[in-house]
């Protein structure tokens, strides 16, 4: 702790502090999370995980993970600076004027590119929100808030704890079934949704009526000037069985997104996307008629911060 200075407080959460610290030597400013250790040992092996996790990923589109240590009873993470704030953020400054469709594609492919990221390396995020998707000035999107994530043993095996925001919660969660990465892909539709209209897809003052909208997927249209493509992702992310959303890589796929990867990505970026497409489509084909069997039957639900974001 004494190789950094604090400099302001970022944020406060259930967990602890957000900080914007200095690094004395380097100069070099980081957002660090000061996290309290719970008293029971298996809890501070939860608490832990978050920076396990973080550590494992390595993409422009994820927040940076740079060391993490424990002292008097907390756990720091020391991670990338996003400067530019985050989404919901830059979603409210709005004050109602619609987003530019360039801006908000600009946007989604880089948090799908990360999100293709995390699942790829198995790991589920678990709390996709626009407050969780940060900025900086430089015009990127990082996705970060890896305080819910879990790793799965199996790509295709379901983890049976959820813990989301429930404006972000898919319908199978609600519905008490298992779920896996297309969970976080509803959830990424539900942002993709808030940056055409302003709004959340499916909003209520009740938890019965935000159940009963989620599950019956019922959402108001998009705005009518939005492209084709705009309407069709939402409709895709928004279907209720979540074998029949698209994972992050089909999404990525899209022309018009493959267009924008290549006018604005790296080539290696655009080059590791067309070559892990042809690699899913190859195994889509070898598993096609091989249904699913979900291994976790029991879904343990449980909600953080469910009374703030239902106010
Ligand atoms: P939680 O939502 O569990 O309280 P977060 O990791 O989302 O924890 O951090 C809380 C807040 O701190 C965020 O909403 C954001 O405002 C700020 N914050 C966290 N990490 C960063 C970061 N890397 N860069 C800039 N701000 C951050
Ligand atoms: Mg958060």
């Amino acid at each position: 702790m004494d190789k950094y200075e604090v400099l302001k407080v970022l944020g406060e959460g259930s967990f602890g502090r957000a900080l914007l610290v200095q690094h004395k030597l380097s100069d070099q400013k980081y957002a660090m999370k000061e996290i309290r250790l719970p008293v029971s040992s298996s809890d501070v092996e939860t608490s832990r995980k978050e920076a396990i996790l973080l550590a494992k990923m390595k993409h422009p589109n994820v927040v940076a993970y740079k060391e993490s240590f424990e002292a008097d009873g907390h756990l720091y993470i020391v991670m990338e600076y996003c400067d530019d704030g985050d989404l919901m953020q830059k979603i409210k400054d709005q004050r109602g004027k619609l987003f530019p469709e360039d801006t908000i594609l600009c946007w989604f492919v880089q948090m799908c590119l990360g999100v293709k990221h995390i699942h790829d390396k198995r790991v589920l995020h678990r709390d996709i929100k626009s407050k969780n998707v940060f900025l900086t000035q430089n015009g990127k999107v990082k996705l970060g808030d890896f305080g819910s994530a879990r790793l799965l043993a199996h790509p295709v095996s379901y983890a049976c704890t959820y813990v989301g925001t429930p404006y972000y919660v898919p319908p199978e969660i609600w519905e008490n079934m298992p779920y896996n990465n297309k969970s976080d892909i509803w959830s990424l539709g539900c942002i993709l949704y808030e940056l055409c209209t302003l709004r959340h897809p499916f909003q209520a003052n009740s938890w019965k009526h935000l159940i009963l909208k989620v599950c019956k997927g019922s959402y108001n249209p998009l705005p009518s000037h939005y492209s084709y493509e705009l309407h069709y992702l939402i409709k895709q992310m928004f279907k209720r069985n979540p074998k029949n959303r698209p994972s992050a890589t089909t999404i990525l796929a899209r022309g018009c997104l493959t267009k924008l990867i290549k006018n604005c990505f790296p080539s290696e970026v655009q080059f590791q996307v067309t070559e892990e497409f042809k690699q899913e489509l190859k195994e889509t084909r070898k598993c096609r008629g091989t249904a699913i069997r979900p291994k976790a039957q029991a879904v343990v639900f449980y909600c953080r911060k469910v009374q703030r974001n239902l106010t």
